[in-house]
């Protein structure tokens, strides 16, 4: 988010009591932002073609019901991959004709629901090709616009990106089905044919770390196999292509970077018949769409030193940035220091390590990072955490997943308005999720 907004919202958030004793950690998401990046989003792809183009936001970035309704109302529709993703869609008021169902481990009852409901599917495997074949004369009946479309998930196998965990096109993928596996090819245009209710072919060539070139390249590939499939079948049976979402995100300022408008650009120098009208396109963004408009806000509850090294004991840590804590050097975040109403602190920067509440030592969010010296009570802002550090949260210690809260602050001063998108996990819930209920479930 725009730095001069985060200040505002993080002195607004201290002065109307959001961080206190009892709730010492509390998460921030920018309104503002967030349509922003929206608009941009869909102004984009609309300078690139004039097909509709449906941008489903992917639930796992931000699994928040208030975050899918304010991006439904921004004209974005839902990327889902579980019972409970397409549950939070559901509640968030996404029709079912804007939703998008993937995920590589669909049981039966999953595909026959999503089918029911109207959810468009794509299928990962031509296993699951076979399961919906069982599926498909019951929607042989429907007239063809009522049933939802079916596509089919490809990996163009070209390789992975920066972070292994992250990379989705690796040779040994376990998402989609090979293009370049011996026969594959073949087998792939062959399922389509087959089936006139297969519309569309998928693509998500991996998430954060994966250089734009590759991604544009396996859009490509997944052109090229529409274009076969519809020549070797005299029309245009694949009329929709999915291409994923993955564009990667600058943790490093406050700056958009990449923009969504450079990589439509990209894809369409790369693919220019995928834009040229003839086909309807799907998105699935996620972590470019929220994580800049995401902020962390703790207490410094303690300041030492040990072996030399400032140490700012901070409510902060594993429970809500798992993946920063357990994988530093994939994901660093930007940390900034407030003193305890929330102004900017200055001072010379001092090399100190931002410690979490966990007990095991590796609960920090940074090392040695230069920052004016925190004491007890100052406050620190872990910026850039609006995407997956919600979907993310971690039970270790029972520390409690903390409120989200949804601002809208005006540009050049003006009063911070502050809304609960998530209350606070309570301790009963807590005590309710561990088996509370049960405690004398191991007694003799
Ligand atoms: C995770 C995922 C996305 C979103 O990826 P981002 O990097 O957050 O844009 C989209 N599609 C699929 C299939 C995914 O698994």
């Amino acid at each position: 988010m725009a730095s001069d907004r985060r200040d505002q919202a993080v002195h607004a958030a201290l002065a109307q009591g959001l961080l206190t004793e009892e709730q010492p950690v509390a998460a921030l998401l920018d309104t503002g932002g967030i349509r922003a990046s929206a608009t941009a989003l869909k102004e984009a792809f609309a300078a690139v073609t004039d097909a509709p183009v449906l941008h489903a936001f992917a639930v796992k970035a931000a699994p928040l019901v208030p975050v899918l309704a304010l991006l439904h109302s921004e004209g974005l529709g839902a990327e889902v991959a579980s019972p409970g993703e397409l549950a939070l869609a559901r509640a968030a008021g996404v029709p079912a004709a804007r939703t998008v169902l993937d995920s590589p481990a669909k049981s039966a009852a999953e595909l026959h629901e999503a089918l029911a409901l109207g959810v468009a599917v794509n299928a990962d495997n031509l296993q699951e090709l076979a399961r919906l074949d069982a599926l498909a004369p019951g929607r042989a009946g429907s007239p063809e616009s009522a049933a939802p479309a079916v596509g089919l998930r490809v990996n163009p196998q070209l390789g992975g990106g920066s972070i292994g965990a992250l990379s989705t096109a690796t040779a040994t993928s376990k998402f989609g089905v090979g293009l370049r596996d011996a026969g594959a090819r073949a087998l792939i245009v062959r399922a389509v044919l087959d089936r006139p209710w297969l519309t569309r072919l998928h693509i998500h060539t991996g998430s954060q770390g994966i250089p734009l070139p590759l991604m544009a390249q396996g859009v490509r590939a997944v052109w090229e196999l529409a274009e076969e499939i519809n020549a070797e079948a005299g029309r245009r049976r694949i009329d929709t292509v999915d291409i994923g979402g993955g564009l990667p995100v600058n943790f490093a300022s406050d700056e958009h970077t990449p923009s969504f408008s450079a990589y439509a650009r990209l894809l369409r120098e790369e693919s220019p018949g995928l834009f040229d009208g003839g086909y309807g396109l799907v998105t699935e963004f996620g972590r470019a769409l929220l994580a800049k408009h995401g902020t962390i806000l703790s207490r410094v509850e303690y300041a030492k030193t040990a072996g030399g090294r400032p140490i700012a004991v901070t409510h902060a840590g594993v429970q809500v940035a798992a993946r920063t804590v357990y994988d530093p050097e994939s994901w660093p975040l930007r940390i900034r220091a407030y003193d305890a109403e929330g102004l900017p602190k200055s001072g010379p920067a001092v090399a100190q390590d931002i410690a979490g509440p966990a007990c095991f030592a590796g609960d920090l969010l940074a090392e040695a990072r230069p920052l004016p010296l925190l004491e007890p009570g100052d406050v620190i802002a872990v910026l850039d955490t609006g995407a997956y550090y919600f979907s993310s949260p971690y039970g270790y210690n029972s520390l409690p997943r903390p409120a989200v809260h949804g601002f809208t602050a005006a540009d050049g001063g003006g009063a911070v308005r502050f809304t609960t998108v998530r209350r606070a996990q309570r301790l009963d819930e807590i005590v309710a999720e561990s088996g509370g209920a049960y405690a004398a479930a191991l007694l003799p």
